[in-house]
């Protein structure tokens, strides 16, 4: 069976285990620096950075993680996860937090308002469906997610969304904070990848769909040709 590392620090991990599951590919979960010998690729779940912060500096992970980007290999961050791989994040309680970062790109944490604005929308993605398979939207789940405001030249867009079409955004949201950055017809990215970094403000492994997952395992199969980074083929479990 195929392996991909998940990291297990806190938030969704069991869940992109479980999506792996259902595509023929174990979810190794990753909690100490040496772990991230046995695979390669990682997913880095969404759930809470500050909180994944601290945990991952507790065990002492930002040095290998950052090797880890650096030598190439395949990684995939969903909503936290993809603001641990920002070069930049901006919006609350930021200051001092620690970033994986390589993927060149500022977040703006909680984009989309707090936990009570959280949202699902349908979505087009022309690159996901062109790849995978499957319709040209996918279903997005954003969890007080946050949204991607610039991009590096060397980032390909896969989806964005309208900045403000959360209509029950409250006057002390986020987006409210932009100070005229995000007028009604402004977009937001929420879907990139930079070489072998891919990611997503919003959640894939919170519903049936597996096609980001499969997106994700392509992926790491094209980045792997060429180099012995890949999703590494192991005896059953
Ligand atoms: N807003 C959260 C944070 O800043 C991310 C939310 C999520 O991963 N669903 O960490």
């Amino acid at each position: 069976m195929a392996l991909v590392g998940v990291l297990a620090l806190q938030g969704s991990f069991n869940e992109h285990i479980a999506a792996l599951r259902r595509l023929g590919v174990k979810g190794v979960e990753i909690r100490k620096p040496e772990q991230l010998h046995n695979v390669a690729s990682l997913i880095i779940p969404g759930g809470e950075s500050t909180t994944m912060a601290k945990l991952a500096e507790y065990h002492n992970l930002f040095p290998a993680l950052r090797d880890f980007v650096k030598m190439g290999k395949p990684v995939w961050g969903t909503c936290a996860g993809l603001i641990f791989l920002a070069n930049n994040a901006t919006g609350q309680k930021t200051g001092g937090q620690e970033l994986v970062g390589g993927l060149d790109c500022t977040v703006h944490r909680n984009f989309f308002g707090s936990q009570i604005q959280s949202f699902e929308a349908e979505i087009p993605a022309p690159e996901l469906s062109s790849k995978v398979g499957g319709p040209e939207t996918f279903r997005g789940v954003f969890i007080r997610a946050p949204a991607i405001l610039e991009v590096g030249p060397e980032v390909q867009v896969l989806a964005d969304y309208p900045a403000r079409s959360n209509k029950d955004l409250d006057a002390n949201s986020a987006v409210e904070d932009q100070e005229g950055k995000t007028g009604s017809e402004d977009r937001v990215i929420i879907a990139v990848r930079q070489g072998n970094l891919l990611g997503t403000a919003f959640h894939p492994e919170l519903t049936a769909d597996t096609r980001w997952h499969s997106y994700f395992l392509k992926m790491i199969g094209e980045v792997g040709e060429g180099s012995s980074s890949s999703v590494v083929a192991v005896g059953a479990d």
